[in-house]
């Protein structure tokens, strides 16, 4: 299956990404952790697209939509995928349905996850992520804290901060590019039939882990 995450930054798309992934099989395709492991290994890809990364900015299509077109022809994507992070403006959207359309592929379900924004951005003021780049496990100072303060429950790597989440500005900056930007693909994927939104927020009292259960049961049609 086709799997796109929607979501504002901090809504928990790479939590749900990554249970979906784990217990499917399908490959977590998260554009972010792509740029940032090309960050830290100083590729030419990865020091281009810092340049936009640390601002909050999006990286130019003519970077980031090759980069998902390649990743997509790799054979552990052939069965399914579950993108996280792409496609994020019309435009990208566009480019991958042309992709898509190549594979005769489709895109079977955008999972949209809304979270009320303030709560958002403590999750994203509170958010650490494992620095080793094969690990990545994402976690919350107050919701989902490490057994051991900075280290990784997963690989006994150090835990840190992103860049790009620890300045109120970039944190701005990039929830103004969701609402502009991204925010109207919910329309798009609705006239399309394969949105499904979930409120994901303490208020409700759920969250990602209860959401990919959800989907889990869907798919399997228990
Ligand atoms: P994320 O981990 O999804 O929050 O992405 C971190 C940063 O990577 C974003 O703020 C952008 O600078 C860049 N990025 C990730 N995905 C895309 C995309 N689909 N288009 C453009 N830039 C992206």
């Amino acid at each position: 299956m086709n799997i796109i995450m929607m979501g504002a930054q901090g809504t928990g798309k790479g939590t749900v990404a990554g249970i979906l992934s784990e217990k499917t099989g399908w490959p977590q395709i998260s554009t972010g952790d792509i740029f940032r492991k090309n960050l830290e290994e100083k590729t030419e890809l990865g020091i281009e697209a810092g340049k936009y990364m640390n601002a909050g900015n999006l990286v130019p299509d003519e970077i980031t939509v090759p980069m998902v077109a390649n990743r997509l022809n790799e054979e552990d994507a052939k069965a399914g995928f579950i993108l996280d992070g792409f496609p994020r403006t019309i435009a990208q959207a566009e480019k991958l349905d042309e992709i898509l359309k190549e594979k005769n592929k489709k895109i079977d379900m955008v999972i949209n996850l809304t979270t009320p924004r303030e709560e958002t951005i403590e999750r994203i003021l509170t958010r650490r992520v494992c620095s080793n780049q094969e690990c990545k496990a994402t976690y919350n100072l107050v919701m989902h804290p490490p057994k051991v303060e900075g280290v990784c429950d997963k690989c006994g790597a150090e835990l840190v901060q992103r860049k790009d989440d620890s300045s109120r500005e970039s944190i701005n900056k990039r929830l103004e590019i969701y609402d502009t930007q991204t925010a109207p693909l919910v329309e798009y994927y609705e006239k399309k039939g394969v949105l499904r939104t979930e409120e994901v927020s303490t208020k409700v009292n759920r969250l990602g882990n209860d959401v990919a259960d959800d989907v889990l049961r869907d798919i399997k049609g228990e």
